[in-house]
């Protein structure tokens, strides 16, 4: 079986340190990748410190992952040794429910394979791609285009797909107003796509010194959050919000801007229930919704359409020993605008 090293989370809380384990002997279907980089997402802090609950320890997080593939199974139709790859948030599915079959693996009835965190088919823990190498089927890896940086391509994965996924799903086109709350990992890139798909974008920040990068990504207008006076003009105008906000937040501030029969959708999962005013939905017969990342058709849709239009993620590399410091920067909104881990450094 092949040795991997990687980065774990040993407890809940507890700061990330080297771990060695095994992968499974890729099978007939199997696909092996030499990681080179994984971002860092949000939900790898939420799950590493426990904050949803259920967390299997030691945990290798990373959903952001691409590299190189080096070995393929004798079935294996789609890559060949050499070929770029990735893989997000979900290693498997149970390929049969309806869900599935529309290819919406991250609905599926059964429950997906998380890509860490989970457990497989063979009821082994499944470890992510802070490490070395990773063995996944190859109807959940994800083909990369070399037209695009590789690090900076690595968030799509998650940060890309999630925000893709409600885009495309409401519709967001030419003559809409649409808004982003939060600039983060996904926040980027939904301002990104929603100014890519034609809309007016305004970006709602806590971060007054976002502003500029705001604009330089695709924001026709800022709105710091907490300013009254700014949110004022907005109310019954927009006609998609969605919210990438990682902590609890008042969502009926945000509520009011939506327009009659608008929508806002939820990606962000903030660790404790927010405070609903049911007012703020039967009038003017607003619908609030969420979304989960992607289904794999629809995640290579989006890559595709990223290597066509040259959309990556804004980054910042960091050595793996640095990962601590990445998720307490992470806390303090101080990320411009997805850490990408250089899995080269992990050797050192
Ligand atoms: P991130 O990079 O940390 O971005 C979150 C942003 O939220 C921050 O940059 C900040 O933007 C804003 N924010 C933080 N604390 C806030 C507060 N107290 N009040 C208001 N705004 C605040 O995180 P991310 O990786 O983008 O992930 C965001 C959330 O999405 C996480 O909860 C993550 O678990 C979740 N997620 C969901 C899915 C899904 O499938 N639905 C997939 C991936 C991630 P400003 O500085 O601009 O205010
Ligand atoms: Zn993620
Ligand atoms: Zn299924």
């Amino acid at each position: 079986m092949p040795a991997a090293l990687g980065y774990a989370a040993h407890a809940a809380k507890a700061p990330l340190a080297p771990f060695k384990f095994e992968r499974r002997e890729p099978g007939p279907h199997d696909v092996q990748i030499e990681i080179q980089y994984c971002g860092v997402c949000h939900s790898d802090l939420h799950q590493v410190r426990d904050e949803w609950g259920g967390g299997m320890f030691p945990m290798v997080p990373g959903h952001e992952i691409v590299g190189r593939v080096v070995k393929v199974g004798a079935h294996v139709k789609g890559f060949k040794e050499g070929d770029l790859a990735g893989v997000g948030c979900m290693v498997d599915s149970c390929r049969t429910c309806a869900s599935c079959g529309e290819g919406l693996e991250q609905y599926c009835e059964k429950g997906f394979t998380g890509t860490y965190n989970a457990k497989d088919k063979a009821g082994n823990i499944t470890y992510g791609g802070y490490s070395n190498n990773i063995v996944v089927d190859e109807a959940f890896t994800l083909r990369i285009s070399p037209k695009l940086d590789l690090a900076s391509t690595a968030p799509l994965l998650c940060a890309g797909i999630t925000t893709w996924s409600p885009l495309r799903h409401w519709n967001v086109r030419r003559g809409q107003k649409v808004g982003v709350v939060g600039l983060g990992g996904l926040g980027h890139m939904a301002v990104k796509f929603a100014h890519s798909f034609g809309a007016r974008v305004v970006l709602f920040t806590t971060s007054p010194g976002k502003a500029e990068d705001a604009r330089r990504l695709g924001a026709d207008e800022v709105v710091v959050s907490k300013e009254k006076a700014q949110m004022k003009p907005h109310v019954r105008s927009f006609d998609f919000i969605l919210d990438t906000v990682s902590a609890p937040h008042d969502l009926n501030a945000f509520l009011n801007l939506v327009k009659r029969d608008g929508h806002m959708t939820l990606v962000g999962v903030p660790p404790e229930p927010p405070m609903l005013n049911v007012g703020n939905l039967i009038f003017q017969r607003r619908q609030l919704g969420g979304s989960l990342i992607g289904g794999i058709k629809e995640t290579q849709e989006m890559l595709d359409y990223c290597a066509e239009h040259g959309i990556v993620s804004d980054i910042e590399k960091i050595p793996m020993q640095k990962i601590d410091e990445a998720y307490d920067r992470m806390l303090k909104s101080d990320v411009k605008y997805r850490f990408v881990i250089d899995m080269a450094t992990l050797k050192a």
